[in-house]
């Protein structure tokens, strides 16, 4: 630490990305990325003109992508907020909404960056914990003085909760800020966006960076409010107004416009998603169903540590938590359906020589 740096940092846990090792090639599926190529009218767009354009700064109010945004949740471009990844989205929604001591809740178990902004802004958090099958206890957001951030599908467990339950939260107390990260909403899962029709409080984060196979671009969006909407892009004039680049711009607009294209590709990951579960079950394995680009599951007889370092030594890269109620499990990102099989004969492959080891 220089001598320099804030001591109200010094406890600061910064958030952990999924490793990314460069010492040989590995099948990344920890980080729930996508197999897929973004959209072609995506690489369409980013063209000669495009990059020439780059000679000027980007438009700060980001309007084409904001509209496109808005034309497919049936919104104003008022209403949509647009930032570099979901995670500066959210950033810009606690650096508007929350300071020092203000009182937010989320999961025990959940998406780790919440708890690194907080800890980091300094806010009094609390985790509820999930239920013993890692559901979210809606009673306890509902019933809770505390501003609320939930992801939903949750990220690890990849369970979701629903609309109605939803309302229920954000409904209870219009005094109280809502933040819903759906960053895997589109795999199967019914967005709660129509809420922000009916309640003020209520703000919904999506990304490009899972469904539209773009996290290499880093765009991110909010629904909300006017009111919410144009406050954070005060705070985004006040910090970083170019946010966007030209390129993310433009190419955002043209994914979000290829509504077929998006449909395919999610497709897809939900097939080969279900299948892989069925296939870990049959093994034995223990899985979590979800409804999204990622499987959730434990195995009977390895340890998860041990599973996770045996893929990695076969090229394979899949999520482990330290955390103790989850420690058991594994995360794995969705590939293609010829992936999915290697992990498989890998995972089976890795099963027997454990067998063998023990006898
Ligand atoms: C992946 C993920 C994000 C990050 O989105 P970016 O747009 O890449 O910043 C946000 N929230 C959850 C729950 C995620 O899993």
């Amino acid at each position: 630490m220089s001598y320099f740096f804030l001591d109200e940092y010094e406890h600061m846990e910064p958030y952990v990305p999924g490793e990314m090792p460069k010492d040989r090639e590995y099948l990344k599926l920890n980080a729930n990325e996508s197999s897929y190529p973004p959209s072609p009218k995506v690489i369409e767009v980013m063209n000669k003109a495009e990059v020439k354009a780059m000679s000027h700064y980007s438009d700060p109010h980001c309007m084409e992508l904001r509209k496109a945004i808005g034309d497919e949740y049936g919104f104003p471009k008022e209403q949509v907020f647009v930032g570099n990844g979901a995670d500066e989205v959210l950033g810009f929604c606690m650096m508007s909404f929350f300071k020092p001591g203000m009182k937010v809740c989320f999961p025990d178990i959940t998406y780790d960056f919440y708890r690194t902004y907080a800890t980091t802004y300094r806010l009094d958090f609390h985790q509820f914990p999930l239920t013993d099958d890692l559901s979210v206890n809606v009673e306890d957001y509902i019933y809770t003085d505390r501003d609320v951030i939930l992801a939903n599908p949750n990220n690890p467990t990849g369970k979701a909760i629903s609309t109605y339950d939803i309302e229920r939260i954000v409904s209870q107390n219009p005094k109280r800020m809502v933040i819903i990260d759906e960053a895997y909403v589109d795999y199967g899962n019914e967005s709660c966006v129509e809420l922000v029709r009916k309640y003020n409080n209520l703000v919904v984060i999506q990304t490009f960076s899972k469904s539209r196979n773009m996290p290499g671009a880093r765009i991110g969006f909010a629904i909300s409010s006017a009111d919410i909407i144009n406050d954070m892009n005060k705070i985004k004039f006040a910090f970083n107004p170019f946010n966007m680049s030209t390129l993310a711009i433009v190419g955002g607009a043209a994914a979000i416009r290829d509504k077929e294209y998006f449909h395919k590709c999610i497709e897809k990951v939900e097939e080969v998603r279900e299948e892989f579960e069925d296939e870990l079950e049959e093994m034995g394995f223990g899985v979590i169903r979800t409804t999204t680009n990622f499987a959730f599951f434990h195995c009977p007889d390895v340890p998860a540590t041990i599973l996770c370092k045996e893929l990695k030594k076969r090229g394979i890269l899949v999520r482990h938590y330290n955390d103790e109620r989850i420690n058991d499990y594994l995360r794995i990102t969705i590939g293609t359906r010829e992936e999915m099989r290697r992990v498989l004969v890998q995972l089976n492959s890795i099963r027997e020589s454990v067998y063998d080891c023990a006898g």
